[in-house]
C-alpha cells in the first residue's frame, strides 16, 4: 500500500517507521527538515509540501499534526490535501483534536469524495516506537475494514467507537477522567502520609479497594511506591503535564459546544494549569502531587 504521512515528531515518526518495516511505501513531509530527513533515511520517499503527498498516488493519508488548527490547515488550507487528493484516497488523522473539528474536517472531506476517520491514540512515544498503540477510531464501518490493516502495523487495539468525531469523544473522555483520578490518588495518598501511614501499605490497601485505578496501580504520584513509575525518577518521561493539560482543554471545549457540565473536569483543567505555571509542565502529570507536598519542619 502506498501511505502518504504527514506530522513526523515524537508520535508520527515511530509510526511512520512501523508502516515502513511492515512493508507499506510512504511518502511523507514534515516542516520540520531533520524530522522528514530521519523518516528518508529509513526509507521513505521525501515530498516537498503538503500538496505534493496528495499528488503522490497515494491509496491513504494519515496525519500525527499538534492540534485542531494545524489538522484543518493541512486539509483544508489552500495548498492543502483536499486540494490535490484525487477522490476515494481515504483519509486518517491520529492527532488528538476536539470532536466537532474531527467532524468538520470529516464533512469537508466527505464533500471532495474521501473518506475520513478519526483515529486518535493511546500508548504514548513507547506504544508508538514498538507499535502497540491503542487507536479509536470514529467513522463509517466500511472505512473502518479499510483501514485495520493498515493501523495494525502501528497498534495493538484498534477499536471502532462509532461515527465521525467518537475516536475524539472517546480520547477526550478517557483522558479527562484520567486526569480526575490522577489528582484524587495525589490527594488520598498525601492525607494518608500526612497522617502517619507508609506509602507503600496505604497504596497496597488501595490497589486491593474500591480506590483502585490505572494511576493508583500503574502511574502511583507517591515517590517510592512504584520502583518504574515516573514518581520514582524525578517525575522524568511518562506523559507530561502540558499534554494532560491540552486534553483537559479539549474536554472543556468539547463540553461547552454541547453545554454539558464537566465541573470535575474543569477544576482539574485550573489545578494543572496553575502546576505549568509554576514550571512544571514538562514533568509527568503524577508530579501534581507537588501540589499536597508539606513544608519540611523548621
Ligand atoms: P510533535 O509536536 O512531536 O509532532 C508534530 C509534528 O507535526 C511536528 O514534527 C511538526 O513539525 C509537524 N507539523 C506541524 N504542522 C505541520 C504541517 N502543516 N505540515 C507538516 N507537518 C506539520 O507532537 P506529537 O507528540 O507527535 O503529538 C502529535 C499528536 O498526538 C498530538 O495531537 C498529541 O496530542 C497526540 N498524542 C501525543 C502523545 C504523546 O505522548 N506525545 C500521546 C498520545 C497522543
Amino acid at each position: 500500500m502506498h501511505i502518504g504521512f504527514l506530522g513526523l515528531g515524537n508520535m508520527g515518526g515511530p509510526m511512520a517507521r512501523n508502516l515502513l518495516k511492515a512493508g507499506h511505501q510512504v511518502t511523507a513531509f514534515d516542516l520540520s527538515k531533520p524530522a522528514l530527513a530521519g523518516l528518508v533515511e529509513a526509507g521513505a520517499r521525501e515530498a516537498a509540501s503538503v500538496g505534493a503527498v496528495a499528488g503522490a498516488g497515494v491509496d491513504v493519508v494519515i496525519t500525527m499534526l499538534p492540534a485542531a488548527a494545524h489538522v484543518k490547515a493541512v486539509y483544508l488550507g489552500e495548498d492543502g490535501l483536499l486540494a490535490h487528493l484525487p477522490a476515494g484516497v481515504l483519509l486518517i488523522d491520529s492527532s488528538t483534536i476536539d470532536p466537532l473539528s474531527a467532524r468538520d474536517v470529516a464533512k469537508a472531506a466527505a464533500a471532495h469524495g474521501n473518506p475520513m476517520l478519526d483515529a486518535p491514540v493511546s500508548g504514548g512515544t513507547v506504544g508508538a516506537a514498538a507499535g502497540t498503540l491503542t487507536f479509536m477510531i470514529g467513522g463509517a464501518a466500511e472505512d473502518f475494514q479499510r483501514a485495520q490493516p493498515i493501523l495494525a502495523a502501528m497498534g495493538k487495539n484498534v477499536v471502532h467507537c462509532g461515527a465521525s468525531g467518537n475516536g475524539q469523544v472517546a480520547k477526550v473522555a478517557n483522558n479527562m477522567l484520567l486526569g480526575i483520578s490522577m489528582i484524587g490518588v495525589a490527594e488520598a495518598m498525601s492525607l494518608g502520609v500526612a497522617l502517619g501511614m507508609d506509602a507503600k501499605v496505604l497504596a497496597g490497601i488501595i490497589n486491593t479497594s474500591s480506590g483502585r485505578c490505572w494511576a493508583s496501580e500503574v502511574n502511583n504520584p507517591f515517590p517510592g511506591v512504584l520502583e518504574n513509575a515516573p514518581a520514582s525518577r524525578g517525575y522524568s518521561g511518562g506523559f507530561g503535564t502540558d499534554l494532560m493539560l491540552k486534553d483537559l482543554g479539549l474536554a472543556s471545549e468539547a463540553a461547552r459546544q454541547v453545554r454539558q457540565p464537566v465541573i470535575l473536569g474543569a477544576l482539574a483543567q485550573q489545578l494543572y494549569q496553575a502546576f505549568s505555571l509554576q514550571g512544571h509542565g514538562g514533568l509527568d502529570f503524577s508530579s501534581i502531587i507537588k501540589l499536597y507536598a508539606q513544608e519540611p519542619e523548621a
